[in-house]
């Protein structure tokens, strides 16, 4: 089996690099280092099994031999990081799924889409399912990550029903856990650095909007099964235990022994979704999946990789 993973260098996609290693794969890591790292997959460097090819998927590509999978997990995720990148998020979600599903087709692989709960903008039903269409501003600083992933969804719909291809669509919520960098602006490793260094911890408007966050282990899982199972409509993966962003503040510091920091409030970014929580029965009953890892065990186990990075 030769799977590819593009943003293979990138957090769950260093995660998946390992996993499908571990299922015994030859695992093609394809990434840019755009905002992936090479540390992410140093210690997969020498696994026979690993090849690391630094490209943007945004440009074509070819690749010799028999492919059987393709993982298009590429793209800036952070809104921190593509509102800096706002260009290249939404080249990936196009062009980059694009070049993805032409590779696909040419070497009859399965594809996975790594779509998001963002779809869902700011949403008006509450929890989401895979059938809600979504509340997306366009034109607002999001706009260029949550209109690329419809795009991206489009597009493998259209080589799905078109070409026939064999595709999967997995909407990821809020996923947390060793990898993420420091400093990618969002709030589980804002508050950990935060709590860890003993500075403020940015609490943004009054700390009322809601998340609902996934251990990467367990999402890892879900991504594993979605590939096997024979279903090419979305499927949202993510833990449905919802918090409000004040709640994860307080639950950090108090994990981080002796910290000092204290909670200030800052403007809501713009466009903020209010409430995020998914609704898994469609995980539950095709892939016979839920999440494992609690908050408080997902915590302690990050917290360890957060302080070796500070
Ligand atoms: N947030 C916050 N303080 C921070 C970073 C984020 O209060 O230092 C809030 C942000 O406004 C949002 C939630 O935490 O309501 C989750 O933000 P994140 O950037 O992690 O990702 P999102 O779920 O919005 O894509």
């Amino acid at each position: 089996m030769r799977t590819v993973i593009t943003g293979g260098a990138g957090f769950i996609g260093s995660h998946l690099c390992e996993r499908f290693l571990a299922e015994g794969h030859e695992v093609l890591c394809v990434d840019n280092l755009l905002t992936g790292t090479r540390r992410n997959i140093e210690h997969l460097a020498d696994h026979p099994g690993f090849r690391f090819i630094e490209h943007n998927i945004s440009e074509s590509i070819e690749l010799e031999g028999p492919v059987e999978n393709i993982l298009h997990f590429a793209s800036p995720a952070s809104p921190v990081d593509y509102l800096a990148h706002p260009i290249p998020t939404l080249k990936v979600g196009s062009l980059g799924t694009h070049n993805a599903l032409g590779l696909a087709k040419a070497k009859d692989a399965r594809f996975l889409l790594a779509s998001t709960s963002e779809v869902y903008g700011d949403p008006e039903v509450h929890p989401q399912r895979e059938d809600y269409w979504g509340h997306v501003n366009p034109i607002g600083p999001r706009g260029c990550y949550d209109e690329a992933k419809r795009f991206a969804e489009a597009i493998t719909m259209a080589y799905h029903r078109y070409h026939g291809v064999k595709t999967r669509i997995v909407r990821i919520f809020n996923t947390y856990g060793p990898r993420m960098r420091l400093n990618d602006g969002r709030v589980l490793p804002n508050f950990m650095r935060q709590a860890l260094r003993g500075e403020s911890i940015t609490v943004y408007g009054e700390g009322q909007q809601t998340r609902s966050f996934c251990y990467v282990d367990d999402l890892v899982e879900g991504i594993f099964r979605l590939l096997h199972a024979d279903f090419s409509e979305p499927v949202n993966l993510g833990n449905p235990s919802e918090i409000t962003v004040l709640q994860l503040a307080q639950e950090i510091i108090a994990l981080v022994e002796g910290t000092k920091s204290q909670i200030i409030y800052e403007d809501l970014p713009q466009d903020d979704p209010r409430r995020r929580k998914p609704d898994i029965t469609r995980a539950r009953e095709l892939l016979g999946w839920e999440p494992k890892v609690d908050r408080s065990e997902g915590l302690k186990r990050s917290l360890e990789y957060f302080q070796g990075a500070v």
